[in-house]
C-alpha cells in the first residue's frame, strides 16, 4: 500500500518484550496540559498520532499516588483503580488505530509540592520542596519505600488493565523519586538504599523487577532513564556512573528509553541548541551496552538521519515529542513519499509553556494541536468549501499564510497579497534575530504547501489599499495586517507615552529586524517580559555594541521561564558582557542618557548611552479595516492575527487557521464549534452533601 524506498527500515515491526510495535516512529512520553482533567481532549490528541502512523504512543507522567501531586499541573493520575477508565478511553484509541499504547508511571518525590492532597512530600532525604512553596520533603524510612513500591505496583496492575502495552518506570527529568536516589546530592543514606551506586540504584531495580513479576507476561517494561544530567562533575555523567548505572541495570528492562536532564536540557530550544540529534552522542552507547531495544530523542524530523541512526546501531526507535506535536503525521509523510510536506518543529517550546501554564498544549507549527476533540481538528483533514466565493487574504505573515493555506486546502480561490519583496512578516524577522533562524521553517513550510496549490495565487510587493480592495473584486477578505513594535515607551508599567528627549535615538525591535542597529553605548529596555528584549540585547551584543539590558521584571524575559530557557537567557547575556539593570523602569530619556528608577523604590540614576531600544508594546495596524470600513465598495472583511490582537506566533497562526475553518460556516455553527468543555461529573445528590 505504502511507497517506502529508502526508508523501510523505519517502518519495520519491532519486538518489545512480549508486545510487537509495527514500526520504529515512537511518540515518547511527553507533557500537554490535559492529563486527568482532560481526559477526551488527551485522547483525541494521543488518538491523532497513532493514526498518523506513530507505532507507539505514550501517556504524559502519571502519577501513581497522592503523595506525588502535581497539582495545579494536569499530568496523568493513577492513584487508584477510579483513574482507570480516563485512562483506557487512550490506550483504546491509540490501539484502535494498531499502535501501542504506553504509560510513564512516576513518582515525582519532592518535585511534586502535594497542594491538593497535602500529604508530607516524600524524598530520599530532608529536602526543601524544588518550587517557591516553603515546605520540606521528607526522608522515606523503610516502610515508606515499602509503600512507594506497592503503589508503584498497584499502577503497573491498573495499567495493564487499562489497556496499555508499554509501562515505563521513569527516573529521569529530575523529577522523579527514582532518579533522586540514584543522584548523590540528593541521596546521602547511610542504609542499602544510599552509597554505592548499586544502592542507590535499587529502587530502580526493584520497581523494574516488581512491574515485570506484576504485568510482565503481557506488557513490556521499559526504562526512562537520564544518562547524564549536563552538569558536569555536578552531576550524572553518561561517560562515568551513565555508563555505569545502564550497565548495573542492563538485562532488566524490555525497552530502554534514554535521554538527558533535566527537562530543558532534555527539550532543548532551537534558540540554544543544533536542530537534530542533539543528544545522540550522550546516548549512542545505551543500545550497544544493553542489547535491548532503545529510543532516543533530539527533535528529528530528518528520514535520513533516522535511517543512519538505525543503521549505525544507536536506536531501535525514533522518539519524538516535538516533531511529533509539530506534525501527528510525520511518519505517514515519509511512508507516502511526501518528505518536503512534513511540517517541521521550528523547537520554539510553545508546546513546553502549556504544561506550566496548565492549559491544554499547542504548537507553532499545527495550530489544531490540542484541538482534536474540542474543536474537531485534525491538521490533514478540513471541511471543504462551502461555496465558490473568491477570498483576499492581505499580509503574508504567520496569520496570513496559515490563513490562505487552510482556505486553499477547502478549495475555495484564494489570493495572497503581501506589501514586503517576500513572504513571511514577523516569523521571517525574527528569524533574522540570533538563535532563531528555525523559525523561518513557519514560512517555508507553508509557502512550499501553497505553491502546490493551482487555486491559490501569491503576491509579494503587493501593498493593498482599500480602493485596490474593492477593485480587486473578490467575495471576503481576511487581513493579516500584523502589528508594529511602538518606540514611546507605552508597555505594562508605563500606560501613556514616556517622555522622551527628540534628541535620542529611539529604536524598536522592528528597527532591529530590518537591519537598522544603533550605535552604542546602548540600552534595551525591556518592559514586554516575552522573549523579544533578551533576544534583542543578546542580538545587539553580538553585533559588537556595549548593552544595557533594564527591565521592569525581576529576571530577564520571564515569560521565557515557560518555555524552559529563562536561565539559557539570562546565562547567554550575562556571558555576552551585558549589564543587567532588573527590576528597574525608565522614567525619563534626556538627549544622552536615560533615568532610571527601581520598580521597588530606591534612588533614581541616570544612565549614559547613544540610543535606547524600547522593547515595550505593540500597536496592531488595522490602517487597511478602518479604510475599508469607510469604504462604499468594500466586500465584507475580517480581521486576524497579529492586526487583532498581538501576540505569540503560535497564536498568529491559530487565529488565521480558526479563521479559515470557520469560515462560511454560519455564525450558529461557529459558535456551536467555539469548543466543547469536559465537564466535571456532579451526582444528583451532591447539593444534599453539600455542608
Ligand atoms: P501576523 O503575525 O498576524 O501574520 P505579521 O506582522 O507577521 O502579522 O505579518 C503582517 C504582514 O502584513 C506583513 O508582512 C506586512 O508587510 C503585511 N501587510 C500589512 N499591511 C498590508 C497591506 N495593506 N497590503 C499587503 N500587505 C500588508
Ligand atoms: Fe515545535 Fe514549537 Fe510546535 Fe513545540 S510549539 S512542537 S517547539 S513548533
Amino acid at each position: 500500500m505504502l511507497q517506502t524506498g529508502a526508508y523501510d527500515i523505519l517502518f519495520e515491526p519491532v519486538q518489545v518484550g512480549p508486545v510487537t510495535a509495527p514500526n520504529r516512529f515512537y511518540q515518547v512520553p511527553h507533557a500537554c496540559g490535559m492529563g486527568h482533567l482532560r481526559p477526551q481532549a488527551h485522547t483525541a490528541m494521543r488518538a491523532t498520532k497513532a493514526a498518523g502512523g506513530w507505532g507507539v504512543v505514550c501517556t504524559e507522567e502519571t502519577e501513581i499516588h497522592p503523595s506525588s501531586d502535581l497539582s495545579p499541573y494536569s499530568e496523568q493520575r493513577l492513584w487508584d483503580e477510579r483513574d482507570i477508565p480516563a485512562l483506557a478511553l487512550m490506550a483504546e484509541a491509540v490501539k484502535a488505530q494498531g499502535s501501542l499504547a504506553g504509560i510513564e508511571l512516576v513518582h515525582n518525590g519532592h518535585m511534586a509540592d502535594n497542594l491538593y492532597s497535602r500529604i508530607p512530600p516524600l524524598a530520599p532525604l530532608d529536602v526543601q520542596l524544588d518550587s517557591a512553596y516553603p515546605k520540606m520533603a521528607r526522608a522515606m524510612d523503610k516502610q515508606d519505600i515499602r509503600d512507594l513500591r506497592a503503589w508503584h505496583r498497584r499502577a503497573a496492575r491498573n495499567a495493564k488493565a487499562a489497556g496499555f502495552d508499554i509501562v515505563y518506570v521513569y527516573a529521569g527529568h529530575n523529577m522523579t523519586i527514582t532518579q533522586h536516589f540514584l543522584l548523590p546530592r540528593y541521596n546521602q543514606r547511610s542504609d542499602e538504599y544510599g552509597g554505592s551506586l548499586e544502592n542507590r540504584a535499587r529502587l530502580i531495580r526493584e520497581l523494574l523487577e516488581e512491574t515485570k513479576e506484576e504485568i510482565g507476561d503481557s506488557c513490556a517494561v521499559a526504562l526512562r532513564l537520564a544518562v547524564d544530567e549536563m552538569r558536569g562533575e555536578d552531576g550524572m555523567q553518561a561517560h562515568e556512573e551513565g555508563r555505569a548505572v545502564v550497565e548495573h541495570l542492563a538485562a532488566l528492562p524490555d525497552l530502554w528509553d534514554v535521554n538527558v536532564s533535566d527537562w530543558p536540557n532534555d527539550t532543548l530550544s532551537s534558540r540554544f541548541g543544533p536542530d537534530e540529534g542533539y543528544e545522540t552522542d550522550l546516548i549512542s552507547f545505551v543500545k550497544a551496552t544493553t542489547g535491548k531495544p532503545t529510543v532516543g530523542v533530539g527533535r528529528f524530523t530528518s528520514p535520513d538521519l533516522m535511517v543512519r541512526l538505525i543503521r549505525q546501531g544507536v536506536l531501535d526507535f525514533i522518539g519524538a515529542a516535538r516533531p511529533s506535536i509539530a506534525d501527528p503525521y510525520l511518519p505517514n509523510k515519509i511512508a507516502e513519499g511526501r518528505i518536503d510536506a512534513i511540517r517541521e518543529c521550528i523547537g520554539c517550546n510553545i508546546c513546553a509553556s502549556c504544561d506550566a501554564l496548565g492549559v491544554p498544549i499547542r504548537c507553532t507549527q499545527n495550530p489544531t494541536m490540542g484541538e482534536e476533540w474540542r474543536r474537531g481538528w485534525n491538521p490533514e483533514h478540513i471541511a471543504p468549501k462551502a461555496s465558490d466565493s473568491t477570498v483576499l487574504v492581505v499580509g503574508g505573515g504567520p496569520a496570513g499564510l496559515e490563513c490562505a493555506l487552510q482556505l486553499g486546502r477547502r478549495g475555495y480561490r484564494v489570493t495572497l497579497a503581501e506589501a514586503s519583496g517576500e513572504f513571511g512578516g514577523r516569523a521571517l524577522r525574527e528569524s533574522r534575530l540570533k538563535g532563531l533562524s528555525a523559525w523561518r521553517r513557519v514560512v517555508d513550510n507553508r509557502i512550499y504547501e501553497l505553491r502546490q496549490m493551482a487555486n491559490v495565487a501569491l503576491y509579494t510587493d503587493s501593498a493593498l489599499s482599500a480602493e485596490d480592495v474593492g477593485e480587486f473584486g473578490c467575495d471576503h477578505v481576511f487581513l493579516a495586517t500584523g502589528a508594529a513594535w511602538r518606540s514611546d515607551g507605552t508597555g505594562r508599567s508605563h500606560h501613556f507615552p514616556l517622555d522622551c528627549d527628540d534628541a535620542m535615538p529611539l529604536f524598536t525591535p522592528d528597527d532591529i529586524m530590518a537591519g537598522r542597529l544603533p550605535e552604542g553605548p546602548v540600552v534595551v529596555y525591556d518592559d514586554d517580559h516575552g522573549y523579544m528584549g533578551g533576544v534583542i540585547a543578546d542580538h545587539l551584543a553580538e553585533s559588537g555594541l556595549r548593552v544595557t539590558f533594564v527591565s521592569t521584571a525581576s529576571v530577564v524575559s520571564p515569560f521565557t521561564v515557560y518555555t524552559l530557557e529563562q536561565e539559557r537567557v539570562q546565562r547567554a547575556l550575562v556571558s555576552a558582557g551585558i549589564e543587567l539593570s532588573l527590576s528597574t523602569s525608565v522614567a525619563a530619556v534626556g538627549p544622552d542618557s536615560v533615568t532610571i528608577e527601581g520598580v521597588y523604590g530606591g534612588a533614581r540614576a541616570d544612565l549614559a548611552c547613544s540610543a535606547l531600544v524600547m522593547v515595550s508594546a505593540r500597536t496592531p495596524d488595522r490602517t487597511l479595516e478602518h479604510a475599508l470600513g469607510q469604504y462604499a465598495g468594500a466586500p465584507t472583511f475580517e480581521v486576524v492575527g497579529d492586526a487583532l490582537s498581538p501576540g505569540l506566533i503560535a497564536d498568529a497562526t491559530f487565529s488565521g487557521h480558526l479563521a479559515a475553518r470557520n469560515f462560511e460556516a454560519g455564525r450558529e455553527q461557529a459558535e456551536a464549534a467555539l469548543f466543547r468543555r469536559e465537564m466535571p461529573a456532579v451526582p444528583s445528590s451532591s447539593r444534599s452533601d453539600t455542608p
